[in-house]
């Protein structure tokens, strides 16, 4: 099997797997119990991780809080920014975001809006019942735009300007789509933000381990990343939360319960996925320059090859500002369910998110695309990709 949709999610690094699994093993201590030392282990293992994880974008460690992965972080981030700053701050109660992000920030602000959601399977009869009360809207005290964007899917300068208003408290915009690969002029955007005195998050989830961040510069107050999406496990990811001093920023917790994660998020750590996570940190810092040449060279390759084959083929998004690797593209004649099941047994590749996969790409329709979006197949290559697999494309 070729596997080429690590959008979705990457192999795990074998120097990943193995640094992981003495926490799998005799290592197996909790790292908020005391004192003896499988328990004390266990505790230094997630802090080496939190550096690992700060030290890739130039963060603080305490500015690293461990998450079950960046739809948790984007719930964290969301939902928490605006309890606080709505009802303990009084600030406001507005918030920005983008029709094209990924669908947990989407439906996250959409839920702050009033909507209610549970993405129950659509034949089932709670989803039925759920979609009658879902015609209800609920005034849960939030207002939400939703910026449409330009043909690439990013968001314009002038039209998030436009958009703040007096109570607008928090904007969120992802920094490169998960469809189409496009980046956001987060800097511009994020300067924007704070010239208006506005919180802003960016969902970095297709982007770290791909291109350099540093949060000593970029104006950002929050990010979400996941870990399964450059060469670590599954279940696990971090919010980037910027600290401006010695008080603790102050914003609602999502998982209540316990102490951990200086109290932002309960729960016992995944000692074994959060390692495993920091070492894939320490790689990224280390290999990122040399192994994203390799994939923007391969991304070349795999176009043309892609054109030789299925001629006319359309790439979307942004031909330069883009996450190298992703390719989003629209292949004429070819429906895109047809394709991935004809190659099932030999290429992976997909229709669009694997979160939103049994609805046509809502990105697709955004960037004006409707009538083709069963054409929509996206292809992105990792650090693992060869010569030979890229060949494979053309068979
Ligand atoms: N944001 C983006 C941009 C993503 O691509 C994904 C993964 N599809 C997520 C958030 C969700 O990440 P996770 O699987 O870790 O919850």
């Amino acid at each position: 099997m070729i596997y080429l949709d690590n959008s979705a999610t990457t192999p795990i690094d074998p120097e990943v797997l193995e640094a992981m699994l003495p926490y799998l093993k005799e290592e197996f201590g909790n790292p908020s119990s005391r004192h003896y030392t499988l328990a004390v282990n266990a505790e230094k293992a997630v802090e080496k991780a939190r550096n690992q994880v700060a030290e890739l974008i130039n963060a603080k460690p305490e500015e690293i809080i461990f998450t079950s992965g960046a739809s948790e972080s984007n719930n964290f981030i969301i939902k928490g920014v605006a309890d606080y700053m709505k009802y303990y701050e009084e600030k406001g109660n507005h918030i920005i975001t983008s029709t094209v992000e990924h669908k947990s920030v989407l439906q996250t602000c959409k839920f702050l809006n009033g909507e209610v959601f549970n993405n129950l399977p659509n034949k089932s009869v709670a989803s039925r019942f759920v979609k009658k009360k879902a015609e209800k809207k609920i005034d849960r005290g939030f207002e939400v735009d939703f910026l449409s964007v330009n043909e690439y899917g990013q968001v314009n300068a002038d039209d998030f300007k436009n958009s703040i208003k007096e109570n607008t408290i928090l904007a969120s915009f992802i920094y490169g789509n998960n469809e189409i690969g496009s980046l956001n002029d987060i800097d511009t955007l994020g300067k924007i933000a704070k010239e208006n005195n506005v919180l802003f998050h960016s969902d970095a989830t297709q982007v770290l381990g791909k291109i350099d961040i540093d949060v000593a510069t970029l104006p950002v107050d929050f990010l979400s990343f996941s870990a399964h999406k450059m060469y670590a496990p599954k279940g696990v990811g971090a919010a980037y939360i910027k600290q401006n001093g010695l008080t603790k920023y102050k914003m609602t917790s999502l998982i209540h319960g316990g102490q951990q994660e200086f109290g932002y998020r309960a729960g016992t750590h995944g000692v074994h996925n959060i390692v495993g996570f920091g070492k894939a940190c320490e790689i990224a810092k280390r290999d990122m320059h040399e192994y994203m040449k390799k994939i923007a060279e391969f991304e070349v390759e795999a176009k043309k090859i892609i054109l030789a084959k299925y001629p006319g083929t359309e790439f979307l998004g942004d031909p330069v500002n883009k996450i190298p690797g992703m390719i989003g593209m629209l292949i004429p004649g070819i429906v895109n369910e047809m394709l991935i099941k004809d190659l099932a047994n030999e290429i992976a590749i997909s229709a669009g998110s694997a979160c939103g996969i049994s609805e046509p790409s809502y990105v697709i329709n955004e960037i004006n695309k409707t009538p083709k979006s069963s054409l929509f197949i996206r292809t992105t290559l990792s650090k693992f990709t060869n010569i030979d697999n890229i060949k494979s494309i053309g068979r």
